[in-house]
């Protein structure tokens, strides 16, 4: 097969392309798996983006909530680099001496006796389906091969052959089976169709506390701590998927503080890689983790040196920043100006902490057009489903900006009423 090559491209001395010639080379020359906005970022200070024109853009989305503590922030910078010009890899074969104080601060962070480092948010959730099962095995005595999981219908949790086996969204999921099996589907936010689905094969429940790319549905008040009894009186580890809900997001290291659980294992990812680098975790007691021995289970990356320096200074930044604060405070801020536009071209507008999903009216136009116009506006968002915005900007935002962007938003929703 041929192509055309690209002479000069990304070398020194090369010649700098518009954004026009990035999205034609992404176009004709990167897999379709994603239909990126027509904003090519060049750099990111702060909660503010720069693209190849150097046109400056509000980031609402910070990569998913990976951008948490902002581009480029100062302290966790500071962290990787010293730590390449140490040592940035060495595979868990040996130890590495950031390993340890590493993986302690992050189990106290959560309130646990250890944790299981990964990369991505999906190879957590792998390493809780392994970790569950194995437990169901030997520990709940449940026949090999039987376990079962119980997972919430609108999930997110990654995009493995495994994950996607029992997302219900038929885009994740159709055209990649043989599926795997031993995962049973219950509505999100039934407390009670959770307890129904239990029998004897259960091994866990799995869920996120608010479920995010579904549109930040927060689910009733009383699911949450109703999940931990039936799990409590059942027998059942109760796995809270917190790779986009947790360290910061909602206003709290764990969305779960909301209503007062502790799950017997998190989920963390995303922010906790400081939006440098892909890290993950699985954090949760020994009477969770202990089941797992030498050879059953790991990574090459996992742990590696980086990603605990970054890691450790994400872990430390919350437990001592103004980051938690920050989140609840001008989440109210965004919780009330969104509400403001119920009836005014929204539908509905759900909020927890810094994090909102706005639910425009469909005679206006889908999330795709809106966020297509915030970004002539000068804002990046990313629509979710249909007529779902979600808004997701840096915790280090100021108030003027979060302002400033909520302006563009009603700018946008009053154009597309008048076209
Ligand atoms: N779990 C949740 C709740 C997520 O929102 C995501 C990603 O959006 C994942 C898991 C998967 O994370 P990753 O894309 O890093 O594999």
């Amino acid at each position: 097969m041929s192509h055309t090559q690209h002479p000069g491209i990304g070398e020194p001395g090369g010649r700098t392309l518009s954004s026009e010639e990035h999205i034609e080379l992404a176009r004709t020359r990167s897999a379709h798996n994603y239909a990126p906005l027509p904003v090519v970022i060049a750099e990111g200070r702060g909660a503010w983006v720069t693209d190849v024109e150097g046109r400056r853009y509000l980031d609402c989305l910070a990569g998913y909530s990976a951008m948490n503590f902002g581009h480029g922030n100062p302290d966790l910078l500071a962290a990787a680099h010293r730590q390449l010009d140490r040592v940035t890899l060495t595979s868990r074969a040996f130890h590495n001496d950031r390993f340890g104080p590493w993986v302690a601060a992050l189990a106290d962070l959560a309130g646990k006796e250890r944790v299981l480092p990964m990369n991505t948010g999906a190879e957590a959730v792998e390493t809780a389906v392994k970790v569950a099962r194995k437990w169901a095995y030997e520990v709940k005595g449940v026949p090999d091969g039987e376990a079962t999981i119980i997972v919430a219908g609108g999930n997110f949790h990654g995009r493995t052959t495994t994950i996607v086996s029992f997302s219900s969204d038929s885009e994740a999921r159709d055209g990649f089976g043989p599926y795997t099996p031993g995962f049973r589907t219950v509505p999100y936010g039934d407390a009670r169709a959770v307890e129904e689905a239990v029998d004897a094969t259960t091994a866990a429940v799995l869920v996120e506390p608010v479920q995010g790319e579904a549109g930040v549905i927060v689910p009733p008040q009383d699911y949450l701590p109703r999940i931990r009894e039936v799990c409590d009186r059942e027998r059942v580890l109760f796995i809270a998927d917190e790779v986009q809900s947790g360290l910061g997001r909602t206003g709290t290291v764990r969305a779960c503080e909301h209503s007062g659980v502790v799950p017997d294992a998190y989920l963390f990812g995303k922010a906790l890689g400081g939006g440098i680098l892909p890290v993950s975790a699985m954090v949760a007691d020994e009477d969770v983790l202990g089941v797992l021995r030498p050879g059953q289970h790991g990574s090459t990356f996992g742990g590696n040196p980086l990603a605990g320096a970054v890691g450790h200074a994400v872990t430390t930044m919350l437990a001592e920043g103004p980051y938690l604060e920050n989140a609840r405070r001008l989440g109210e801020l965004l919780d009330r100006r969104l509400k403001e536009l119920v009836g005014d071209g929204v539908v509905a507008a759900r909020s927890i902490g810094l994090w909102a999903g706005v639910d425009v009216d469909p005679a206006l136009g889908t999330g795709k057009e809106l966020c297509l116009r915030l970004a002539e506006h000068g804002v990046l968002a990313k629509d979710t489903h249909g007529p779902t915005v979600r808004l997701s900007p840096p915790l280090v935002i100021s108030e003027e900006d979060l302002d400033w962007g909520l302006d563009r938003f009603a700018e946008v929703l009053d154009e597309l009423r008048e076209r």
